[in-house]
């Protein structure tokens, strides 16, 4: 579905471009100057032929579009606005730099001391320690310390020379893990104080389930989460699937689209939004912990999986993993649906996974298929 988002639109149609309908249903108006976009329903989101309801949200620094079917408005509004409080508690608790929950609990990590870990922030840590050591521990949310000194660890595009080779590897010999952490009931320390937690890899993922958790509370069975293309679907649009796009990894538009099934969680780590670019080269923002420098060969992985944290963690851990191992990563993840696509184009995915996508604008150069291990 090329063509109606030109090249350089920072907000591609990812979400739901069902065929034979005029493709979109919201269009993004960006002003001259400012960023803030508007939303202009076209196709009449809420008539008694489209009961589609559509909302935006602006947090953790992205759009969070809601696409709702079949609900009254009322309902769907107030199921909205009862995720938008959580949004709001979570942007604060979770972030790994702006004081709050997370930040001060690094702080005792950092400092050997026990600490009582926010009820928010607790089954972050547990959930992470299991993903940490079914990825063989390339999804690891305690190098903190490294996504600080890559600069990863602010609002704006980091710039210079990457840091000392040095600097890196004293803290790779740190070896800081999620096994370094001990939770006890809500009592959580470090073993180690080269620990520093950063959930950026997951902390979508779960906040989307959170989000459809509470949207189903409210009576709402079939939505679309959707934040800056990472995305759960559940139930149906009506008489047929939800449809949604799969992001380029060049950043232009979509690469692929799937149906989705009941419930699924579409989520694409790329290196195409955040990175660090000096002297021609550029530095992914996804570091692998094992060399404590950022991934080269893969430019994105997209993973389908009904738990939007698991897919979240999955598609970060899959990046790291890259061609050679994607496979036994994703099946250690109890993934059954991965997609790597690398820098020259070559897409590598299961056949499950080709069963369920479709390339949009044309075929990717090349295709390397690898059943999961
Ligand atoms: P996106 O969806 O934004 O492309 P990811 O979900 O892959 O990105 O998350 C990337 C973020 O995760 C980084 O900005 C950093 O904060 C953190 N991170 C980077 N490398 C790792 C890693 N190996 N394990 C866990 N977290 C990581
Ligand atoms: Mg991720």
């Amino acid at each position: 579905m090329p063509g109606k988002f030109g090249a350089g639109e920072t907000h591609p149609p990812w979400v739901e471009y069902p065929p034979g309908m005029p493709f979109h249903i919201i269009e993004y108006r960006r002003p001259v100057r400012g960023l803030v976009l508007v939303a202009v329903l076209l196709l009449g989101g809420c008539s008694k032929q489209e009961p589609l309801y559509t909302e935006q949200l602006f947090v953790f620094g992205t759009l969070v579009e809601f696409s709702i079917w079949g609900a009254e408005s009322e309902q769907a509004r107030e199921a909205v606005s009862a995720v938008a409080a959580d949004f709001q508690r979570m942007h604060r608790d979770w972030h790994a730099w702006k004081p709050g929950a997370l930040t001060e609990l690094n702080r005792a990590l950092a400092a050997g001391e026990p600490a009582e870990a926010d009820p928010f922030v607790l089954p972050l840590i547990e959930e992470s320690k299991e993903l940490y050591r079914r990825s063989e521990g390339l999804f690891n949310p305690a190098i903190g310390r490294l996504i600080a000194l890559w600069g990863f660890h602010s609002d704006d595009r980091p710039t210079g020379p990457p840091p000392s080779q040095k600097t890196i590897a004293d803290l790779v010999a740190r070896h800081p893990t999620m096994n370094d952490i001990d939770v006890q009931a809500n009592r959580v320390r470090s073993r180690n104080p080269a620990v520093q937690l950063d959930f950026g890899a997951f902390a979508k993922g779960y906040a989307i389930d959170l989000a459809v958790r509470r949207l189903r509370e409210q009576g709402i069975d079939h939505a679309i989460v959707n934040a800056g293309g990472d995305l759960r679907a559940i139930g149906r649009r009506g008489e047929r699937p939800w449809r949604v796009g799969i992001r380029h990894p060049q950043g232009r538009g979509v690469l692929a689209s799937v149906e989705t099934d009941g419930d699924d969680s579409v989520f694409t780590s790329g290196n195409y939004e955040r990175y660090r670019e000096h002297e021609g080269v550029r530095h992914s923002h996804i570091i692998d912990p094992r060399s404590g420098m950022p991934v080269e060969h893969v430019a994105s992985v997209t993973v389908i999986h009904d738990n939007g944290a698991v897919a979240d963690a999955a598609a970060t851990a899959l990046t790291v993993a890259g061609p050679k191992a994607w496979h036994r990563i994703a099946q250690a993840m109890g993934i059954k649906y991965a997609m790597l696509v690398d820098g020259e184009g070559t897409v590598y995915m299961n056949p499950a996974m080709a069963g369920r996508i479709r390339f949009e604008g044309g075929d990717p150069p090349e295709i390397v298929f690898g059943e999961l291990l």
